[in-house]
């Protein structure tokens, strides 16, 4: 279960010099796949790390299911975060990655560990890479390492931001399509930020379009290409003038 809330989400940096997120609302029902895509600098990261509790927000709110976490500690949340760059623990092996996070955060015994960590290793098929440290994987088997450590904590919402960009053409679609199948699967709340608008548009149950810090719309991506808000949008998913 994972709905959230977003409630004039806002952030400033450098003294209110800088607005990265500009009152942004939103709201994601459970099981939802929602792309966030924009420029550069458009604020996606910060708003995605203001949802993981790694960003304290200027001001308005975030629920998850329905309770305020605006100033619970990220340790607290039960969100997952994949990165582009995969944050793998070098020293560790995949077995000993995947398992970290569940140490952290839930109260099982270590076999049921092992036994959770060893299905979900199968179900990406990174099984037999168990023993193996970061280093001697290829970018996609590090990538579904970081992915298989998301899903063994069983997060209420996933967060991505930009998980493929590493990644090359051919194995970008492998991938997307593999997160596609698991977050339909696992009926998981998916929030996943990206610049690439044809990622965006075909992965997104809705899709939402950030500029300069502000939400431009939110919609299903055939409504937003068929009837984009403004300019920028129309012009951000090619809509024809
Ligand atoms: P995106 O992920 O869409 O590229 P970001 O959320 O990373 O954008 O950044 C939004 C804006 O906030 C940018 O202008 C960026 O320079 C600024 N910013 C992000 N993090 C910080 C920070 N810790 N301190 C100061 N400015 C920041
Ligand atoms: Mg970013």
């Amino acid at each position: 279960m994972g709905t959230v809330t977003l409630d004039n989400l806002r952030k400033e940096f450098d003294n209110g010099n800088l607005v990265a997120v500009d009152d942004v609302s939103l709201d994601v029902a459970d099981g939802e796949f929602i792309t966030v895509v924009g420029p550069s600098g458009c604020g996606k990261s910060t708003t995605l790390r203001m949802l993981a509790g790694l960003e304290t927000p200027t001001s308005g709110s975030i629920r998850i299911n329905g309770e305020d976490v605006t100033n619970v500690h990220a340790r607290k949340r039960n969100v997952a975060m994949v990165f582009q760059n995969y944050a793998l623990y070098p020293h560790k092996t995949v077995e000993q990655n995947m398992a970290f996070g569940l140490r952290m955060s839930t109260d099982l015994t270590k076999d049921e560990r092992t036994e959770r960590v060893r299905e979900t290793a199968e179900m990406m098929g990174i099984g037999d890479l168990l023993d193996d440290r970061p280093n001697e994987l290829s970018g996609g088997q590090k990538q579904r390492v970081a992915l298989g450590r998301a899903i063994v904590r069983e997060p209420d919402v996933f967060l991505f931001d930009e998980p493929l960009s590493n990644l090359d053409a051919k194995l970008r679609t492998t991938m997307r399509t593999e997160i596609q199948r698991l977050q339909k699967e696992l009926g998981i709340t998916a929030i996943y930020v990206t610049h690439d608008q044809e990622e965006a548009m075909t992965m997104g149950d809705r899709i939402v379009i950030l500029d300069d810090g502000e939400l431009q719309q939110a919609g299903r991506p055939t409504d937003v290409y068929d009837d984009p808000a403004n300019e920028f949008v129309g012009g951000f998913v090619g809509s024809p003038s």
